[in-house]
């Protein structure tokens, strides 16, 4: 089967790797010249566990190509999935103008085209409930008639850091469409690729593509929810893991995401919470659940720093405070809408000077704060975070922060105070290694005075 991926991003790049390691000839189309070249020569443009292999693997094979010459690129493949970003726009709604673009494109090439069969254009990207019907109209409008191009919803719920996994095992696959022939097609290309049997649900286009935001906004809302009872535990002695567990064993309620943390971050939850009340709203419902998880998420990204104001009695200026983790999450270099991101700029609106260390996610973060480089430190090594340092924030799980040699970095501060807002450690292993410190969850355990 020809397949075109259009949009060379988490999901286009993963998902049409993949696509072609199963056997399937692959052409990967992005509008960013530079990063079709660096692809074409196996350079990889971000960072996800396993797929800079692949890549090379399946462009070694012919099975995977890379153009940024999108009308070429259609004509030969029966398969056109969309995938290009649908960030938000600042009234919360979905930013559909790269969409926009791509039809464009696909319009004026396939104007005049002769088909000999019907290609599928499939949207991956997340959008607003509604698109595709509008996508067909535009089609017909344009007098490409749905026998020569059927469209189809096919929301994308792979996760970053294990996308490839999550791609060869899904939990579930949506297939939204008008026409079911189409639908079968796609349904069947999953069924024959795919050896891990999973539900194929299919459906109509608003039902695939209000499931995707549903989903996401469910699971930012048990995010939400669970950060304000572990700030609820901090107060009351409460312990937010054993209540995570015991609500985490009840069925209904399932254990994932029930983590407490420094507030939900990545290209997907921010937007996808904002878009679905953006949908809400325009069609007169109110989506009073959204709101509220949008709310307390802004507020926990930066709502434990008040712990280590408190602790230097507000006289913050000119400290050092070594960053443990940047990306949004571990295994990724993600940084969209990290939570790291704005408690670096309340440190530096303090002016506090910040040292920061990720295994992945240093680079982008140089990107995003050029304008202060001279009072952040990139540093290559955990010995370099920590040296002279007067407080370390652990803001992202990776594994290698579980293992920290604690009584070096003890000594190799300045002034031992440690920060945990993602529960790798407890209070009791923190003090016993002579820190004070702050453990999401926990009541702070600050035995010196400043
Ligand atoms: P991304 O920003 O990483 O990549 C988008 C790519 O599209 C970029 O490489 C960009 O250059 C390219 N592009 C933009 N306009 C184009 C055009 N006109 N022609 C060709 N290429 C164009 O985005 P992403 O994270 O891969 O997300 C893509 C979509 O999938 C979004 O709607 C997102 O919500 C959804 N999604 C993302 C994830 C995720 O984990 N990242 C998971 C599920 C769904």
């Amino acid at each position: 089967m020809k397949i075109c991926f259009v949009g060379t991003g988490y999901v286009g790049l993963i998902s049409g790797t993949c696509f072609a390691d199963l056997g399937n000839s692959v052409i990967c189309v992005d509008n960013n010249k530079e990063k079709i070249n660096c692809l074409r020569k196996g350079e990889v443009p971000f960072f996800e566990p396993g797929l800079s292999e692949k890549i090379i693997k399946n462009i070694n094979s012919n099975r995977l190509t890379f153009s940024s010459d999108l009308s070429q690129s259609i004509i030969h493949s029966d398969f056109i999935f969309i995938a290009v970003g649908t960030p938000d726009k600042k009234d919360g709604s979905a930013d559909l103008s790269s969409i926009d673009n791509v039809l464009e494109t696909i319009i004026s090439s396939l104007k005049f085209h002769k088909f000999t069969k019907q290609k599928l254009l499939i949207t991956k990207s997340t959008v607003p409930v509604g698109t595709g019907k509008k996508i067909a109209t535009l089609f017909k409008k344009n007098g490409i008639s749905s026998k020569n191009i059927a469209v189809l919803s096919n929301p994308e719920f792979l996760r970053e850091g294990s996308a490839i996994y999550d791609f060869f095992t899904p939990e579930r696959i949506v297939i939204g469409g008008e026409n079911a022939d189409a639908i079968q097609r796609l349904k069947v290309q999953y069924e024959t690729n795919l050896l891990h049997e999973c539900p194929i649900i299919t459906t109509n286009l608003e039902t695939a593509e209000l499931s995707k935001y549903t989903s996401n906004t469910f699971l930012a809302t048990k995010i939400s929810f669970i950060n304000e009872v572990s700030n609820l535990c901090e107060k009351t002695g409460a312990d937010i893991q054993c209540i995570s567990k015991i609500m985490g064993l009840d069925k209904r309620i399932g254990k994932l995401f029930l983590q407490p943390g420094p507030g939900y971050g990545g290209s997907c939850f921010p937007k996808d919470v904002k878009a679905l009340i953006s949908v809400a709203d325009e069609n007169d419902v109110s989506m009073d659940i959204a709101k509220a998880t949008q709310s307390i998420n802004a507020k926990q990204k930066t709502i434990h720093l008040k712990h280590l104001y408190d602790y230097y009695n507000n006289d913050i200026k000119n400290k050092t405070i070594g960053i443990l983790g940047i990306s949004f999450k571990p295994n990724t270099d993600d940084i969209r809408e990290a939570p790291s991101l704005e408690i670096i700029k309340d440190l530096l609106q303090k002016k506090c000077k910040i040292k920061v260390y990720d295994p992945e996610a240093l680079s982008n973060l140089k990107k995003v704060f050029k304008e202060d480089a001279t009072n952040i430190i990139y540093c290559q090594t955990l010995d370099d975070v920590s040296t002279d340092t007067d407080a370390l924030i652990l803001t992202t799980e990776w594994n290698m922060f579980r293992e920290l040699d604690l009584d070096k970095i003890h000594d190799l501060m300045n002034v031992p105070l440690f920060i945990d807002l993602r529960l790798v450690y407890t209070t009791k292993t923190l003090t016993a290694h002579g820190f004070d410190c702050f453990c999401i969850g926990e009541p702070p355990i600050f035995n010196r005075n400043y």
